[in-house]
């Protein structure tokens, strides 16, 4: 019998927090709160969560902290529960190691489906890394892909990455050479399914983001390349 997936809620308006609370207990999930971002920061290190719901602005500690905190030791799915659009940018750009997000108010089917696809992935990653193991890193330029170790480095320095952002770039290093276009890459990595939760502009971030970390220049990209018309693609420099 396959044990109940648990989800930490970390949230401090009560009405909220219960609500999500007793929507994931009748979808079956074990789900916990905490009410402000320093309980949620120590419940989250105990790895008992399959998940992890993340409000933004909390007590004590805000969201982003939490979530940059909880990067350096675990690479649990963090969904973050925004209260503003703009707040998404900053997800994103701010590189918390955040794996997706929803916006408030937000339907109950919508955050379900972030839910199942977040746990998928990553339980899908667990079993995925098995045979992976034993495959030598990948070598691209100065770069090393290491998927045993889940590690990129450039020159021998470890670049530290977000779980979507390693997916990305081990993806495209697994395609060396051949342009897929946001959409596929969307679906690739982010794995939704008809693209409706999607957003393209979540790939173009994403790629901004990894250009600052292996480029040596970002306006003159060496890797990571723009095809045009058709998206991106990474190559040997
Ligand atoms: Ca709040």
């Amino acid at each position: 019998m396959e044990t109940k997936k648990k989800i930490l809620i970390v949230e401090d308006e009560k009405n909220i927090a219960m609500t999500m609370q007793y929507n994931l207990k009748k979808e079956g999930y074990d789900a916990e709160i905490a009410g402000d971002g320093g309980l949620g920061l120590t419940r989250a290190l105990s790895g008992e969560f399959d998940l992890i719901l993340l409000d933004i602005m909390l007590p004590v500690m805000d969201g982003f902290t939490v979530c940059e905190h909880v990067r350096q030791h675990s690479q649990v799915p963090i969904i973050f529960v925004t209260a503003r659009e703009d707040e998404k940018d900053k997800i994103f750009g701010l590189d918390t190691g955040a794996d997706d997000y929803v916006t408030k108010p937000f339907s109950y089917k919508e955050l379900m489906s972030r839910i199942r696809a977040n746990i998928r992935r990553s339980s899908h990653e667990t079993v995925q890394k098995k045979p992976a193991a034993s495959a030598e890193p990948v070598t691209i330029g100065a770069l090393t892909i290491d998927s045993e170790r889940y590690l990129v480095t450039k020159n021998g320095e470890p670049i530290e990455l977000s779980k979507k952002d390693y997916d990305f770039l081990a993806f495209l290093a697994a395609n060396l050479g051949k342009a897929f276009s946001r959409e596929e890459l969307l679906e690739e990595v982010w794995g939704y399914e008809g693209g409706f939760y999607g957003d393209i502009r979540n790939v173009d971030v994403t790629v901004c983001r990894l250009r600052e970390k292996i480029e040596d220049d970002t306006s003159k990209p060496a890797y990571l390349m723009t095809k045009r018309g058709v998206g991106y693609y990474l190559r040997r420099p």
